[in-house]
């Protein structure tokens, strides 16, 4: 039998362009945990995994703790046992998805390039490109459309604009002016609005024909959501609402949302990812894919997911656009508005520059914990 022999996990800061402002606050760099996992016939698997301190209350720092209970686990385990693996992952420690994600990842990275074949064939394929939107933070009106002028110009097809300030509704009004009506726009609120006032903003913003508004309300106040749903004709999509199966299962009860946001750091992985998916089409619930400010190779396990799972729309994959350092080359290339599969089995053949990386932990030992 195969067995997985050794973990390495590193760390890795990757910086943007420019900060990127949402309502919870600024970023101008993260840093993430990067997971490989190698067997003794020489396969490897790569992950990633993005903290985000308020969304998921995970730093770098918190992840390879999690990962130091997690790692050694998997340490002798047949590699081709995917679901195994992946059920001693979700259940090794409570919460702490993104380096989970980290993990899952880089197991149906080594799966799938056992079998030699791409991971969104493996996961049913159903597409080589997906549709991907392009993100404008909170900025100045004037910079906001610049940026959306350019954006058009290469191609994007659906911009989305973060709101929750003083002048979001200047702000949609003068970016519909400069992309004209051809191009889709949905607003993220990131949790901005009470339910009245997201009522009131939203019946303000429809003429500007905007698509859909994410999070308008709390994470937890799903009735205030689906308040916010029966009053405005607008389609309501769930992000902060829902990391898991469980919580995309509210959500259908709580006839909170049209649509559900999908990302691998809430859920943990491609697997709970899969049974989301699954939910909201049982419920006629569409979903996109979205991610955290991540590096290249969460985005390539995302763009997969994506093009293997029909119920998805269209993506939000674009966080490593706007690196100025991105690690990894040879991802999925960016073209008129679309995220295409990369060549290669597994995650593809993605070049990741391992001078940038820090190695912070290795793993070749068994260990169990005996503790709850
Ligand atoms: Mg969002």
């Amino acid at each position: 039998m195969t067995k997985i022999e050794k973990i390495e996990v590193y760390t890795v800061r990757i910086t943007y362009q420019e900060p990127i402002r949402i309502s919870l606050g600024v970023s101008a760099t993260n840093d993430e945990v990067i997971v490989k996992i190698r067997d003794d016939e020489g396969y490897e698997g790569w992950g990633e995994g993005s903290p985000s301190l308020k969304i998921l209350g995970e730093t770098a720092g918190t992840m390879v703790s999690a990962s130091d209970v997690i790692g050694p686990l998997l340490i002798g385990q047949d590699p081709e046992m995917l679901n195994y693996n992946l059920k001693l992952v979700y259940e090794a420690i409570k919460g702490n998805t993104a380096v989970k994600a980290a993990y899952d990842m880089a197991l149906y990275d080594l799966y799938t390039k056992r079998l030699k074949i791409p991971l969104h064939k493996f996961l049913g394929g159903s597409r080589d490109r997906v549709e991907v939107d392009h993100t404008i933070g909170i900025v100045k009106i004037q910079e906001a459309e610049k940026k959306a002028k350019l954006l058009v110009k290469e191609g994007f097809k659906r911009i989305k604009l973060k709101v929750g300030s003083e002048d979001d509704i200047d702000r949609v009004r003068a970016i519909r002016k400069v992309v004209g009506k051809e191009t889709k726009m949905f607003i993220d609120a990131n949790q901005a609005w009470s339910p009245d006032k997201a009522v009131r903003l939203i019946k303000r913003l429809e003429p500007y024909e905007i698509e859909l508004v994410e999070q308008p309300v709390k994470a937890w106040d799903l009735s205030g959501m689906a308040f916010v749903r029966k009053k405005v004709d607008t389609p309501i999509m769930a992000d902060e609402s829902v990391h898991d199966a469980i919580d995309a299962m509210r959500v259908v009860k709580a006839e909170a949302a049209d649509f559900i946001n999908i990302k691998l750091m809430k859920c943990g992985g491609i697997r709970e990812a899969t049974r989301i998916a699954d939910i909201s089409e049982a419920a006629g619930i569409r979903n996109i894919v979205g991610c955290m400010l991540e590096g290249g190779i969460s985005i390539t396990a995302g763009v997969h997911f994506s093009c293997s799972t029909e119920n998805v729309t269209f993506t939000d994959l674009d966080s490593d656009i706007g690196l100025i350092d991105n690690f990894v080359k040879n991802g999925p290339a960016v073209k008129e508005g679309y995220r295409i599969i990369p060549k290669g089995i597994g995650l593809g053949n993605l070049r990741i520059d391992k001078r940038r990386l820090k190695k912070v932990r290795v793993y070749t030992k068994l260990r169990t914990f005996s503790t709850f």
